[in-house]
Parts: C-alpha cells; structure tokens; sequence
C-alpha cells in the first residue's frame, strides 16, 4: 500500500496544536479545513506500508520536521479560525 504518511503525521499533531487554542471552532468542518490546508503547505511524504507499520515511525520524526509541521498547522488554524466557513 502507498499512503501519504503525512497525513498521519497531521492527524497525529493537530489535537496537540489545537490545545494552544482553545477559543477556535474545533467542529468537523473545521478541522478538516485545518487539515487540508496544513497538507497543501507540507510536502507529501509517501511510504509504501504494510497494514500498522507507519505508526511505529512517527516517533522517529527529527526535531526540525516536527517544528515545521506545527509551523503550519498553526498556520492553518489563523486562517480558518479568522475565516471558518461551517454553518452557523
Ligand atoms: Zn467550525
């Protein structure tokens, strides 16, 4: 299987992300929001996997690569949380 590993890598960060802001919309929407755009700004990082293996990596991650995603997942929260676009 070929999988974007960092879309696990997103997945994995963001509720720690998430915690530093805790007046922003955290519903679906918003998220996945957060989620698509975090991915548009990080390069993707395709693996080919065998079922489980890809979580055992992600503590292997260097320090500056983890930097870069909270980088821009705390981009990505400024522009939805300015601009949410779920139904109010
Ligand atoms: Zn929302």
């Amino acid at each position: 299987m070929i999988r974007n590993y960092m879309e696990y890598i997103v997945e994995e960060n963001l509720p720690l992300v998430l915690d530093k802001y805790p007046g922003i919309c955290k519903c679906e929407k918003c998220t996945d929001d957060i989620k698509a755009i975090a991915l548009n700004n990080l390069k993707p990082l395709y693996v080919v996997t065998e079922k489980g293996t890809i979580y055992s990596r992600l503590n292997e991650l260097n320090q500056q690569f983890k930097t870069d995603i909270i980088s821009k997942l705390t981009q990505a929260i400024e522009v939805v949380s300015k601009n949410p676009k779920h139904n109010l």
